[in-house]
């Protein structure tokens, strides 16, 4: 990614920082770094003001600032400094009135010590609502990441046997999607087999695939830019249940309802709605207690939120999750996942895997 990415990020950011109370801006949440720096790293803030960028971190990442950062300033703290302290110096020498936090993620703790020395500013959501709209960059390493997680659930379908458990399954997966470039798998990946896929977020475990006819694979890659992908899909490994087809076409149906409904300027509840109503007038609206979808990038749940709820609406550049399900506890449950980009005439599907009942029988 070029420099100059992090450069326009930045100034968007301290325009969004002029309607604040505050002069400047410790960033201080991980994920927001890096999308404002291009590091990778950990445990480093980003002090910001109109003509102010400088890194506060220690020196183990010396180095690999002046990597993956270059041209911007670094201060690294002293061995008998906290980052904090190395942060409030640079701060105090701005002469500055009031210091914007980010109100959803500065520990308790850390608020507390700095509120001690600097009168704060919390404010919420200023770089996650610039997350939610990718640049082309962006969208290119979302791009690969999907491209990773669909090769390697290629290779796990070739791959799968009956004997082999859930986790057996999730490391396979992640095997496969490192093999094809991938730094790492996106999130835990979910494996869960029969009965177990009625919990949204199963945990993989000993269960064998022969011991129910499918299962349920929810999965993503983690590229080496940092962005994630994330997909679910069905294999059908045993012998062909007639109220698991009956599910996963409702669930389809219900899927390509929201994908139809996508488009800029679009409520994402609106959107929801579309998927919902589907399950509903099948009579399991209740058996889809979760919401539509979810935006991704840097993180596996960003916003916006896709729920009867969410107020955001759409705009071209954001990328996010559709993916309807139906949970019959003690059955089974099923889902379908794909990763839509919103476009300035409708969207684009970015996941390419087959999902027709058809596609998910292995024999
Ligand atoms: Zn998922
Ligand atoms: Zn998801």
């Amino acid at each position: 990614m070029a420099t100059d990415r992090f450069q326009s990020r930045r100034n968007r950011l301290v325009r969004k920082l002029r309607k604040t109370n505050a002069d400047v801006m410790l960033v201080t949440y991980e994920p927001n770094v890096t999308y404002l720096t291009g590091f990778s790293g950990d445990s480093s803030y980003l002090l910001l003001a109109k003509d102010l960028a400088v890194m506060v971190s220690d020196s183990r990442y010396t180095t690999q600032i002046q990597e993956e950062c270059p041209g911007l300033e670094a201060r690294i703290r002293k061995t008998a400094e906290t980052i904090l302290d190395t942060a409030l110096k640079l701060a105090r020498k701005q002469k500055i009135k009031k210091l914007a936090v980010e109100a959803d993620t500065l520990a308790v703790s850390l608020w507390q010590r700095l509120g001690e020395q600097i009168p704060l500013q919390p404010t919420s959501g200023l770089v996650e609502e610039l997350r939610m709209v990718k640049d082309a960059d962006e969208i290119a390493e979302i791009r690969r990441a999907i491209d990773q997680a669909e090769r390697g659930f290629g290779f796990l379908q070739a791959g799968l046997q009956d004997t082999m458990t859930e986790l057996n399954v999730a490391h396979d997966l992640e095997h496969a999607m490192r093999r094809f470039g991938a730094e790492k798998a996106a999130f835990e990946i979910i494996a869960a087999v029969g009965d177990r896929a009625a919990l949204p977020h199963a945990r993989p475990g000993r269960r064998p695939v022969s011991s129910a006819e499918f299962l349920l694979i929810d999965w993503g890659a983690h590229s080496l830019g940092g962005y994630k992908s994330d997909l679910t899909r069905m294999l059908v490994t045993g012998k062909i249940l007639p109220k698991l087809k009956k599910l996963y076409e409702v669930v389809l149906k219900a899927q390509e309802a929201g994908i139809a409904a996508i488009g800029p300027g679009v409520a994402s509840r609106d959107v929801d709605r579309a998927a919902r109503s589907v399950i509903e007038r099948a009579g399991y609206g209740k058996q889809f207690g979760h919401g539509l979808g979810h935006g991704f990038g840097l993180e596996i749940h960003e916003h916006p939120r896709l729920s009867p709820v969410t107020k955001t609406r759409l705009s071209p550049g954001m990328v996010i999750t559709i993916e309807p399900g139906i949970y019959l506890p003690g059955w089974g449950g099923i889902r379908i996942e794909d990763d839509v980009l919103v476009t300035r005439d409708g969207c684009e599907v970015l996941t390419s895997l087959p999902k027709q009942f058809a596609d998910s029988v292995l024999r």
